[in-house]
């Protein structure tokens, strides 16, 4: 048999994540679903708006040919084109409907921006904590997924860091902000330093480090300003989703901007097309194309997401627990009770309780707590934080 072992590899290792959530289904089947506190999966827990049905079902009336048949590689035009006029609309950008290559959501959009980017042995710098499936779509692009760990306290990008790992090697920083799995919000002044930081490195090293910025998030923000981040760094690539926007995480929607004003546009845009090519990731699912025409300025509906946040960090505050002050996504990053996060899961697990430990995310001492879940849940699993709590305090 002569496979290829790096594929062997990422199918045979698990996700942790994944894991959990298996382990919170099996558990819930056992003991009822109300008694497990499953807190691990990324899964939007509001419904998509009724516009996207609406969408939808006009579509339905189109010719079949028409509704079921291959798009153009990147895309219908009038999708990328209303694209292109929202993300107008809201920065006051000039993009086209060519500077948009539709995907099949974020991880698609990510695993193409990097193709299209990094040549073999290359490396790509990530703010860690991070989403693990980066380093999977970094290795696959042939570079090195080069770990630089965010500022310990405030878990804002901590540039010098940043600065100090490029190299004549680094070929691309990416950044994920409001951040999966910390819940932070890079400021406007953090991104300001680090494009200053990479212009000045690409400069001295006299080569192009590209930024790209995963922004499956953007719309979920609790009050906070999201920079637009090709406004302040130049050569920018934009990797967006539906995913949690939208709650369409299993319809696969999304896109890759390059914005007319990165100065290696006339380039990046043929090799996003090619790298969309070489990996098959062509014609976003059509019906998910038309619901972007109709659906691409519909508001996210965060009020549950903000209600989940109030009384998860209301109740875990007021019990002593430790965290992020949560101002994006759906993500709480609590400091565990002990300096080894997978024990201190092992621990919230006899309570029923399902955190991500931080280590799969590439730091340690710290879980995620995913609120994208009901409300009943957070209010429910308030004892048995509480309980958790109390058996470190003997
Ligand atoms: N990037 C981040 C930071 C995510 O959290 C996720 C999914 O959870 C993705 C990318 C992948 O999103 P998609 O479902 O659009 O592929």
């Amino acid at each position: 048999m002569s496979i290829n072992q790096q594929s062997y590899a990422y199918g045979a290792s698990k996700s942790s994540i994944r894991e959990i959530a298996a382990y919170g289904a099996a558990r819930k089947a056992e003991i009822g679903a109300s008694n497990v506190y499953d807190f691990s999966l990324g899964n939007p827990s509001v419904p998509a708006p009724n516009a996207v049905r609406e969408s939808i079902e006009r579509s339905l009336d189109l010719p079949p040919v028409a509704l079921h048949g291959y798009t153009p590689a990147n895309g219908l035009p009038i999708a990328r084109q209303a694209v292109a006029d929202s993300l107008n609309r809201r920065f006051g950008s000039s993009y086209g409907a060519d500077d948009l290559y539709l995907t099949c959501g974020a991880a698609a959009s990510i695993s193409i921006a990097l193709n299209a980017v990094c040549r073999e042995g290359e490396e790509v710098i990530v703010i860690a904590p991070f989403f693990p499936e980066y380093r999977v779509f970094i290795e696959n692009a042939g570079a090195i997924c080069v770990e630089v760990l965010a500022d310990a306290t405030t878990f804002q990008i901590d540039v010098d860091a940043v600065a100090a790992a490029i190299t004549d090697r680094t070929a691309a920083v990416m950044i994920d902000s409001p951040n999966n799995p910390v819940g932070s919000v890079y400021a406007r002044e953090n991104l300001e330093q680090l494009a200053q930081a990479m212009a000045e490195r690409s400069e001295a090293l006299g080569r192009s480090i590209y930024l790209i910025s995963d922004e499956p998030y953007r719309e979920i923000a609790y009050g906070v300003d999201v920079p637009w981040v090709p406004g302040l760094y130049a050569r920018t690539i934009v990797c967006y989703s539906y995913s949690k926007s939208l709650s369409l995480p299993g319809e696969r929607i999304g896109w890759v901007l390059v914005p007319n004003t990165n100065p290696e546009h006339d380039q990046l845009v043929p090799a996003i097309a090619g790298a969309g090519r070489k990996m098959g990731f062509v014609c976003a699912p059509a019906l998910f194309q038309r619901v972007l025409v109709d659906c691409v300025d519909e508001p996210t509906n965060i009020e549950a997401y903000a209600r989940n946040r109030k009384a998860l960090t209301e109740g875990l505050r007021k019990i002593g627990y430790e965290f992020i002050e949560p101002q994006g996504a759906f993500y709480l990053w609590m400091r565990a009770l002990e300096p080894d996060a997978n024990a201190f899961f092992e621990r919230a697990k006899s309570y029923e309780l399902l955190p991500v430990p931080s280590d799969s995310f590439g730091c340690t001492g710290w879980v995620r707590v995913g609120y994208c879940v009901s409300y009943e849940t957070i209010v429910d699993s308030m004892p048995a934080w509480q309980a958790l709590w109390d058996s470190y305090q003997a």
